[in-house]
């Protein structure tokens, strides 16, 4: 059985459930990804107090596998990427509330050691508070790549994952929310649990 959702940009709902997507933490020089600390915590004071129970995107997979309503006071966070600045700025945060939530990387920045971008040594402890998943390996644009570079991309990107983390990515997160038949077809058949993408405006399931 494999799942398609695809997610309207930064906050979506899901039946009527929700989940928030971040990019950067308290850093000032991209202003459209960004988000301060303060406006952070304010967002999760807000959740806390108003009976919003935090879960994972997981949680979120496993409810629409058994064809469940995703109950109306479930948040998951997603954060994508893999910006330092989450690593620097955001865990904390995410720490003092004890809320889990799931990065998804852009492998090829951690493994070229890209000065904005986390290291492995950083997401295995991150991936003690939550979990890291797949974003590909270079955050291409893969309705413009040929079928075989796609695959490269891919395959490359699991493999360093494995490498580094000791396990197999379930989910993924299309570049750019990219995304068509072709395309979709080949990420399908890597049997991710479930493919997000983000930049539909619609939020759907196929079911595959
Ligand atoms: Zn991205």
């Amino acid at each position: 059985m494999r799942f398609i959702l695809l997610i309207l940009f930064s906050i979506y709902s899901f039946g009527d459930g929700h989940i928030f997507v971040y990019h950067r933490f308290n850093d000032n020089r991209y202003p459209t990804t960004n988000i301060s600390l303060k406006t952070l915590r304010a967002e999760f004071n807000y959740l806390k107090s108003h009976g919003y129970k935090v879960v994972t995107v997981d949680d979120f997979v496993k409810k629409i596998e058994a064809h469940e309503q995703v109950p109306d006071n479930w948040v998951a966070f997603t954060i994508d990427d893999g910006f330092k600045s989450f690593y620097t700025n955001g865990l904390k945060v995410f720490k003092e509330y004890g809320y889990p939530f799931t990065l998804f990387i852009a492998v090829k920045y951690t493994e070229r050691g890209y000065r904005d971008y986390v290291s492995w040594k950083q997401l295995k402890e991150i991936s003690k508070y939550g979990k890291v998943e797949f974003h590909s390996y270079g955050h291409g644009h893969y309705g413009r790549m040929s079928s075989r570079a796609i695959r490269e991309d891919i395959e490359r990107g699991l493999s360093l994952m494995e490498e580094h983390l000791n396990y197999k990515p379930n989910l993924f997160v299309y570049p750019y929310g990219e995304y068509d038949e072709r395309v979709s077809k080949i990420v399908d058949s890597y049997g991710f649990k479930a493919i997000f993408n983000q930049n539909m405006g619609a939020i759907n399931r196929v079911n595959g």
